[in-house]
């Protein structure tokens, strides 16, 4: 049975930004080793008195260092209005034009799909004329 097992960086006090940072240079900079006596030791505490035994059980233990599952969001509280990367990263370049949710600095379906739209009304106006 594969068992997920995600990890937010939570560091208190700093921007979120600071803290995708944090949680990103920690996830590049530890160990296999540690990671993997981390969830052999926490699955034992959680399952142990079940019967659980991680020598016994875990056939295997994958790492995927993947810093963030999601498009990052920005706060209209603290980030600025104008330069922001995903502005620089969807700009045309040709007949190329950039969809996809980061570019639009949302999570979300409909971010990806209004994104979409954009990028094919730039070409649709600016290019394919
Ligand atoms: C666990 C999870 C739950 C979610 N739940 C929701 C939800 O409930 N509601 C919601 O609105 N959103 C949800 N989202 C977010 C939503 O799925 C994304 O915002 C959306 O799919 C982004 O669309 P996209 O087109 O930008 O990227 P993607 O959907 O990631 O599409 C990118 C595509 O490009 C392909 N690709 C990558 N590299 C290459 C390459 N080199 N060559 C060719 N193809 C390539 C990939 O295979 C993929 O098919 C969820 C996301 C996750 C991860």
């Amino acid at each position: 049975m594969p068992v997920n097992i995600p990890n937010n960086k939570f560091t208190g006090g700093e921007l979120k930004r600071e803290q995708h940072i944090a949680g990103r240079t920690e996830l590049l900079a530890t160990p296999f080793s540690t990671f993997e006596r981390n969830v052999r030791d926490q699955m034992n505490r959680t399952l142990g008195a079940g019967g659980f035994d991680a020598a016994r059980d875990i056939a295997g233990i994958a790492v995927n260092r993947w810093p963030h599952g999601y498009a990052p969001e920005y706060n209209s509280l603290i980030d600025p209005d104008e330069g922001l990367p995903l502005a620089t990263a969807r700009e045309r370049r040709g007949a190329i034009a950039i969809a996809n949710a980061d570019s639009g600095g949302g999570a979300y379906t409909d971010i990806a799909i209004d994104q979409a739209h954009r990028a094919v009304t730039e070409l649709l106006s600016e290019v394919l004329v």
